[in-house]
C-alpha cells in the first residue's frame, strides 16, 4: 500500500491462482477481462472491487504473473483469455492447497469420526 493505494504486491499471486483453479475445476479453463462474468467465462474484473483495484493495477499484476510463467494471456486490455499454466498449477501443488481442494469433496462424503473426548479420569 502506498499513499492509501494498493500496489501490485498487495494482490497475492496465490489469491488469483486459486480463483483460476477453482474456475478450472468447474470446467472453466479461461477467465477474461470483461466487466461482467458470464456463466461460461468468469471475469477477473469481478474478482477484485474496481474502486480499490483499478484496471491498470490488476492488468499489471496479471502481466507480472505472465512474466513469471504462472499464467498465460494478454494484458493489452483485450478480453485477456487468462489461463493457468502448468507452472501456475505446480505452485498451487507445492503450497499443498491443491491437494486439499481436491480432497475437500471427498471429505464431505466420509462420515466424520467422533472427536476424541478428553478423559477427565486420566
Ligand atoms: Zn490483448
Amino acid at each position: 500500500m502506498k499513499k492509501g493505494r494498493f500496489q501490485c504486491k498487495d494482490i497475492p499471486a496465490l489469491f488469483i491462482l486459486k480463483w483460476m483453479w477453482t474456475n478450472r475445476a468447474r470446467g472453466l479453463v479461461r477467465c477474461t477481462w470483461f466487466q461482467q462474468s458470464t456463466p461460461d467465462l468468469p471475469s477477473l474484473r469481478d474478482l477484485l472491487p474496481v474502486e480499490l483495484f483499478p484496471d491498470k493495477l490488476v492488468l499489471a499484476k496479471m502481466g507480472n504473473l505472465i512474466r513469471r510463467g504462472l499464467v498465460s494471456g494478454c494484458v493489452c486490455g483485450c478480453r485477456g483469455d487468462f489461463t493457468l499454466t502448468d507452472a501456475g498449477i505446480s505452485i498451487l501443488q507445492r503450497t499443498g492447497w491443491l491437494a486439499k481442494s481436491l480432497l475437500r469433496p471427498l471429505l464431505y462424503l466420509t462420515p466424520s469420526s467422533p472427536a476424541p473426548s478428553p478423559d477427565p479420569a486420566s
